[in-house]
């Protein structure tokens, strides 16, 4: 017999990230992936610059520059921080570490892909909840949660809705798991977030032994090429991540580069100033224009079109005019689309476009 992978990982859906290009078109605007509108910040361009004459060197394999550099930006230990190659490496690992097959982990219906995906691939059984009014409804959650659940998922901010949950329903969820549970907070987006009801989880981290918050350099840092994410954890937790992840995880260059960021506090500052000024402006514009659109506090925008395949159409004439948006079927929203808040040239364009589109319907 041939080799055959383990129970449940022919069960996945390989991810399809967001398109980068089209064929024919003149400039193209890439709005489907989240990346930040400004790009990362030029220190942290010079400091991966500077890494070109030591690229045969092995980096310091628990990214010791890089942790000390978040726990001193955001007040942290250091020893409980455990970098990756992009969160995704993080939320990955935590289930290859506390899965075993046939645990239950939780996640609500239009959660991030990764969950399952990482799920299935430790032959552990997703368990997806029903949203109401596209957020996390936390009382299914808790409903939904048996002596089997092991982890539970959350995107705060949820990733393609733009909805959050604020901090009293996020300790209400996790007042409803057991202590042998975690609850693992994916707040990829937080540093958008200007709610006085929101906390990105370092606050439960600090509370618990059973949450962890994972957080990126993709999004608001602009180093999505890089993949640099780091994890906060309980200190077994972060021992437990230590015992599994590759030696050497994060490279130099991401190391330097993402520790260079941190320091930039301008170059942060305009990148959120930037992304309240355009998506205010995107979501009126293009409910001006007769779509629904969620209220966000992400980087993006779900836009809603008819029950009738017109999402599909709206994508295919964007596309023709050099503007790529994210189709979303495969989280459960085949009649929305996901525009990432871009520079202004292409917040102008999307919208001029879509007003065509409007038009010729
Ligand atoms: C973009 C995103 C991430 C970040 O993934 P990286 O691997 O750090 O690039 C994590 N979670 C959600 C919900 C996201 O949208």
């Amino acid at each position: 017999m041939n080799p055959t992978p383990k129970p449940g990982i022919l069960d996945i859906s390989p991810y399809v990230g967001g398109r980068a290009h089209v064929e024919g078109a003149g400039k193209v605007f890439k709005l489907s992936s989240n990346e930040s509108a400004l790009g990362a910040s030029p220190m942290a361009v010079a400091a991966f610059k500077e890494t070109a004459g030591g690229l045969d060197f092995y980096p310091e394999g628990s990214a010791k520059i890089l942790r000390e550099a978040i726990a001193e930006k955001f007040g942290l230990d250091a020893d409980r921080i455990v970098c990756g190659n992009g969160s995704d490496e993080l939320l990955t690992m935590l289930a290859a570490a506390y899965l075993r097959p046939g645990d239950e982990v939780l996640f609500s219906e239009h959660a991030f892909l990764v969950y399952k995906i990482t799920t299935l691939a430790n032959s552990a059984v997703p368990v997806i909840v029903p949203e109401k009014n596209l957020r996390v409804d936390v009382d299914a959650m808790l409903k939904a949660v048996t002596p089997k659940t092991r982890i539970v998922y959350l995107a705060n901010p949820n990733n393609p809705t733009g909805s959050y949950l604020p901090f009293d329903e996020v300790r209400r969820l996790h007042a409803g798991l057991r202590p042998d549970t975690l609850l693992v907070i994916d707040a990829a987006y937080a540093e958008y977030v200007r709610r006085n009801d929101y906390e990105s989880g370092i606050e439960m981290v600090a509370n618990f032994q059973n949450v962890v918050m994972t957080r990126t350099f993709s999004k608001i840092y602009g180093l999505a090429g890089l993949r640099v994410g780091w994890a906060y954890c309980p200190a077994a937790v972060a021992d437990v991540l230590n015992r599994i992840r590759g030696p050497f995880n994060v490279s130099v260059p991401s190391q330097r580069a993402a520790a260079a960021a941190l320091k930039d506090r301008a170059h942060l500052e305009a990148g959120v100033a930037h992304n309240e000024k355009w998506r205010a402006w995107l979501t009126a514009e293009i409910r001006k224009l007769g779509f629904r659109v969620d209220d966000s506090v992400g980087n993006f925008i779900l836009i809603h079109f008819g029950k009738d395949g017109t999402a599909h159409d709206a994508d295919q004439f964007l596309t023709s005019r050099g503007i790529i948006l994210r189709g979303v079927a495969s989280y459960g929203l085949p009649d929305c689309l996901r525009l990432t808040v871009g520079p202004e040239e292409a917040n102008r364009a999307v919208v001029a476009a879509l007003a065509e589109f409007a038009g010729r319907k």
